[in-house]
């Protein structure tokens, strides 16, 4: 039988009073610790008699070390960083200038280049960079500061008093499969804080606690989601330039399905080669429950003009993670009593650029001044808090999302129609038809196997797992290796299914088991069992969950809650 994590009941647990909790260490988190950092300081500098402390501020990372689990494509538009830390470029880990781009649209043998880059596509003036060393970097400056750095510490469960976010609880470290305590046994640690910060990358748990809680997204489209998986490749010099950037719509997907690709340049650790940073973005809101995203991304390989571009190349990276694309209707409230949520948590990201390191670095930053002012105050109710909301909104974040706020539910009828909305939206400031877009969850697009063609139809080639050739496509174990992922093993499943009768009796009929497919990682498992209705039962490799919460966002049943693993435990991203 599976055993799922939660935390134990019944034990003492640690208590520890914090000023400002920080959960999560990604470009939101880590900004939003900074302008903290510098805020107390020319505070503390103009009044030497009342000082603030940085003591008990803290961020928790549930990676081993900083940045190990950011993933990114990833193209910095460097706005945000100027205003943070101007001259960072002096500094900080850029690989390399953007110098050319381009945009095609790919049919299976063949590509045509859009004559003129779609506004929202030029990137002259951003930088390619890996977020994983990015991340590394301003958690270096973060340290500098004097802020704590909790890594390999994962927030488990928010505390509450009555409609008040009172702390955060940290994951327990120590138990086994069965949900005992090990010798090991460490209990989390509640961490009673004034102000909680959710900076938690897309889809996060404790956001998604207190999304449910106080129905947030009541009056919100629902979110959607798109999927990236990546791969990093090391291919001989000259194939591409460092700084060359190439955006490809079309196939391998159909007219029916949302995504593309990219494809970005930078310098290789030796003389003779470059890095390839390419992966393969699919819409979470697909109709075959066949699709397998992993699988897009290895026929998408095998075009002629990526294939020659790989060629004599090796991959030497493997990941993917989730990314939010429903744009300023699917922002739900950012603020309120004890708490904010930031970047990807509370959806800030422009899906027509593939752009969020900007936004969740900026959101930080205003998330910070409104934590200043609350400590200042002594005072982190809503109605202090609440100004971040309006900061939000008065701010660059508002005036970019707002023109782009329709684009993705433009989308839900298809690329013909996309295009079309996408059209009159830029020539109507992002209005098009009417300036509110309704959309649909993801899930609720997947359909029933019985309304499909048994052979997949034109999609057939998007289905069923890759097989790969091990040289330009790999399966999906192959590829797994590659992102260096790694748990402890003795824990209870992180991925709680809350009926797995559904998995066994019906989506194995309905459906076919979609999590077989949607997940990058085979971490579920349809076993033969004879015992079962269908001849099978639902099966967990949770060791091999690389967090891109895809499990929790498409299953068409909304049974599965991704909730954090020991702390510690997921995958290595480096130069990701
Ligand atoms: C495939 C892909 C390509 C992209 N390409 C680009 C691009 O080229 N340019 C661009 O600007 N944007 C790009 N984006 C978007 C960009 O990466 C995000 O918008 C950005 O990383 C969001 O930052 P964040 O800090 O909000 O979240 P994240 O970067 O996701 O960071 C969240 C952090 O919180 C930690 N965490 C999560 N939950 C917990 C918890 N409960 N306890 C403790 N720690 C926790 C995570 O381990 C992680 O380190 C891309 C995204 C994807 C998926
Ligand atoms: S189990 Fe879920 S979160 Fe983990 S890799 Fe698979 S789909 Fe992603």
């Amino acid at each position: 039988m599976l055993i799922f994590r939660k935390p134990l009941e019944g034990i003492e647990r640690p208590q520890m009073p914090a000023d400002v909790v920080i959960v999560g260490g990604g470009p939101a988190g880590m900004a939003c610790a900074l302008r903290l950092a510098q805020l107390i300081d020319a505070h503390n500098a103009a009044h030497p008699d009342s000082q603030l402390s940085k003591e008990n501020i803290y961020v928790l990372e549930k990676a081993r070390e900083v940045g190990q689990h950011c993933l990114s494509g990833a193209l910095l538009d460097p706005r945000s960083m100027n205003e943070l830390l101007p001259g960072f470029e002096k500094e900080a880990p850029l690989d390399a200038k953007v110098t050319k781009e381009a945009v095609y649209f790919f049919t299976e043998k063949s590509k045509f280049k859009f004559p003129i880059t779609p506004p929202f596509l030029r990137d002259h003036g951003n930088y390619v960079i890996s977020l994983n060393k990015f991340v590394k970097w301003m958690g270096s400056k973060v340290e500098e500061t004097g802020i704590t750095i909790f890594t390999g510490f994962a927030g488990s469960e928010l505390l509450f008093d009555g409609d008040r976010v009172t702390g955060v609880r940290t994951d327990d470290k120590g138990v086994d499969k069965e949900g005992h305590q090990k010798s090991n046994f460490e209990p989390g640690y509640d961490l009673q804080a004034k102000v909680v910060i959710l900076a938690e990358g897309p889809r996060g748990s404790l956001t998604k606690q207190l999304i449910t809680k106080f129905d947030l997204a009541k009056n919100a489209n629902p979110q959607t989601y798109g999927v990236g998986v990546k791969e990093l490749w090391e291919v001989p010099a000259g194939r591409i330039a460092a700084g060359e950037v190439i955006y490809t719509m079309g196939w391998p997907l159909t007219t029916k399905e949302y995504g593309g690709a990219w494809i970005y340049g930078s310098p290789g650790s030796g003389p003779k080669d470059n890095i390839v940073s390419l992966g393969f973005v699919t819409g979470l809101d697909y109709a075959d429950p066949r699709l397998d995203p992993q699988r897009v991304l290895q026929e998408f390989k095998k075009h002629p003009f990526v294939a020659k571009l790989l060629e004599g190349g090796k991959m030497i990276r493997y990941g993917a993670k989730s990314m939010p694309y429903g744009g300023w209707w699917a922002i739900p409230p950012v603020a309120g009593n004890g708490w904010m949520i930031l970047g990807d948590s509370a959806g800030f990201l422009n899906s027509a650029r593939l752009k969020g390191i900007h936004l969740a670095i900026k959101s930080g930053m205003l998330a910070a001044e409104t934590a200043f002012e609350a400590l200042t105050k002594d005072d982190s109710s809503a109605a202090t808090l609440g100004a971040f909301q309006k900061k939000v909104e008065s701010s660059w974040i508002k005036e970019e999302l707002w023109k782009v706020r329709n684009l993705h539910q433009g989308f839900e009828h298809g690329m013909f129609a996309g295009m079309f909305h996408t059209g009159l939206q830029m020539i109507t400031g992002g209005r098009g038809l009417r300036n509110r877009y309704r959309a649909k969850a993801g899930y609720e697009h997947m359909r029933k196997l019985t309304d499909l063609p048994a052979d997949g139809g034109p999609e057939a080639l998007l289905l069923g797992p890759a097989k790969g050739d091990g040289k330009l496509t790999f399966d999906k174990l192959t590829d797994l290796y590659h992102s260096g992922t790694k748990h402890e093993e003795d824990q209870p499943a992180h991925l709680v299914i809350h009926d797995t009768n559904i998995c066994n009796t019906k989506c194995v009929k309905e459906f076919g088991s979609p999590c077989q497919n949607f997940c990058p990682a085979n971490v579920y498992e349809m076993v033969e069992d004879a015992s079962q209705p269908n001849g099978k039962h639902i099966s967990l490799n949770p060791s091999n969950c690389v967090h891109c919460k895809t499990c929790d966002i498409a299953d068409p049943y909304q049974i599965i809650t991704w909730v954090p693993p020991e702390g510690g435990g997921g995958p290595n991203y480096d130069g990701m």
